[in-house]
């Protein structure tokens, strides 16, 4: 699966010359993050250098080679896993049975799932519903050798990176241009998923149908990831469609519904609000709970509405790997059920690995897989809540007997096949590493009533990190940016 630059991968001197131009290629095509320094903003790099608020958003020196066929099975997925999170989000009796486990254990899931009910109970004001979903997917590699893809997850609330990715496809062009591989350069896919995402959020605007009203993006408190939402934010504009830019914290303060559920902020109307926060339970206060729970009573679109974030936990993605469940969620539609079970990893609940004989009957069940190879994924959304190997033994030791059980899940360690190459990230030495990567489609649509008025793949992103991570993520700093190459 090697791409055709391996050559010049231990050329010490080449790669110092493609580092040097890719970052500067990388800040002049816009490929930027901020860094959390203070003050929070974007100008204060160019006044004092060396306080450094901006820098460049990582990524890696050259392309990753990406088995086509595998890439081109990912894209033709997409548009089914976009009508399977909908349907999950408009089941509210699945939604309810699958996390009656975890809502009894996990406050996050719980306080989401009032709101959720609570909603449902007053009658949903919403009528049009829009979906940006990013379905992340790495390339697992068999005995034999051969890749095979496997869903890791579906982000179904603030899927990032659909604007920064774009970038980073250029400045690899670039840099392999600069390493003389022309012709591989040439290759490099277009790719612009903010484009696509804009699109979903503008036809979700113009079915709300109310030319004064404003798209709202719902930001953090510390907007490192900015430049990736203004790609989307730009798109709008270029539409003529209004941006703002407010945190719960100012929905609390200036947010109110009229007697028909319309969404205000200061007396501006909102037709939709995009939310690129409150997928953790760190980004919510009383306070803010409550401003979730004003815009998910509101008329307005919400993306995701709460329904559909929940759609996205891991207890949800278990459940959706059992016999069955997919038949009973996509009633009549078996090629997209074969075409979506065709992506799963082995996932489990720990209801089917029970109490005291875990470890044995575990193993003896499912004898080509071991403990140390499985992986778990905590009940929440996001972010450092893998367990592995070891560590992932003393946990399930540990809660074998307790409630707290049911609301982990098990899943299959994908084992990708490593290539060389070099993350690029500020201040770090630069030296090669052995990477895998990670594969993401994002996805949108946009459903009026019972009508889904636009289902697509909107682009793809690929992060990639070095070997010794076991979990990822380029804003938790492990993964970076980077381009498929496709073998
Ligand atoms: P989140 O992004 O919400 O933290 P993920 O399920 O995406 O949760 O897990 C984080 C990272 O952990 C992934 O990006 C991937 O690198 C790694 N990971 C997750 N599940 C597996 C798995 N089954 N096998 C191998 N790596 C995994
Ligand atoms: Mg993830």
């Amino acid at each position: 699966m090697a791409a055709g630059w391996q050559d010049v991968v231990r050329d010490a001197a080449a790669v110092r010359e493609a580092a040097a131009v890719a970052v500067d290629a990388a800040l002049l095509a816009g490929g930027l993050m901020r860094t959390g320094g203070q003050p929070p903003a974007s100008d204060v790099a160019l006044l004092h250098p060396r306080l450094q608020v901006v820098n460049y958003a990582p990524f890696t020196l050259l392309p990753s080679a990406v088995p086509r066929a595998l890439f081109e099975q990912a894209y033709a997925v997409q548009q089914d896993f976009n009508l399977l999170v909908d349907a999950i989000s408009r089941n509210k009796e699945f939604l309810e049975q699958t996390l009656a486990s975890t809502i009894k254990v996990d406050d996050f899931t719980a306080r989401l799932f009032r709101i959720y009910a609570q909603v449902l109970e007053e009658g949903l004001a919403q009528t049009v519903f829009l979906g940006i979903n990013r379905s992340d997917y790495m390339f697992d590699c068999g005995l034999d050798g051969t890749a095979a893809l496997r869903q890791i997850e579906i982000n179904t609330i603030a899927a990032s990176f659909g604007g920064l990715t774009s970038r980073t496809a250029d400045v690899h062009r670039l840099v392999l241009k600069v390493l003389g591989k022309t012709e591989e350069a040439s290759q490099l896919l277009p790719n612009n998923p903010a484009k696509g995402l804009a699109l979903g959020i503008a036809k979700a605007w113009e079915l709300y149908g109310s030319q004064r009203a404003v798209v709202m993006f719902l930001v953090e408190e510390v907007q490192r990831n900015i430049f990736d939402q203004r790609c989307v934010e730009i798109e709008l504009w270029n539409r003529n469609i209004r941006v703002i830019r407010r945190r719960f914290r100012d929905v609390f303060e200036q947010g109110s519904l009229d007697a028909s559920r319309r969404l205000y902020m200061n007396g501006q109307e909102v037709a939709v609000v995009y939310y690129r926060e409150g997928y953790v339970p760190q980004n919510y206060d009383q306070q803010n709970w409550e401003a979730r729970l004003l815009l998910e009573r509101s008329w307005a679109v919400k993306c995701p509405d709460i329904a559909t974030q929940l759609a996205g936990t891991k207890k949800v993605q278990q459940e959706l790997s059992r016999p069955g469940t997919l038949e009973k969620l996509l009633p009549g539609r078996p090629e997209a059920i074969a075409r979506i079970r065709a992506t799963f990893a082995g996932l489990y609940s720990l209801d089917e690995v029970s109490g005291a004989g875990l470890q044995q009957e575990w193993t003896s069940s499912h004898p080509h897989t071991h403990l140390g190879s499985l992986v778990e994924n905590k009940r929440r959304l996001c972010c450092g809540n893998n367990l592995y190997g070891e560590e992932l033994r003393q946990v399930l030791e540990k809660i074998k007997d307790s409630p707290e059980r049911t609301s982990y899940i098990l899943m299959d360690k994908i084992k990708p096949q490593p290539a060389l190459n070099y993350l690029l990230r500020a201040h770090s030495p630069l030296q090669v590493s052995e990477c895998i990567s990670e594969l993401g489609i994002f996805g949108v649509y946009v459903r009026q009533g019972q009508e889904l008025v636009l289902n697509q793949a909107a682009g793809h992103l690929l992060r990639t990190k070095a070997i010794e991570h076991a979990d990822g993520g380029v804003a938790a700093g492990v993964a970076v940016l980077d381009t498929p190459y496709l073998v």
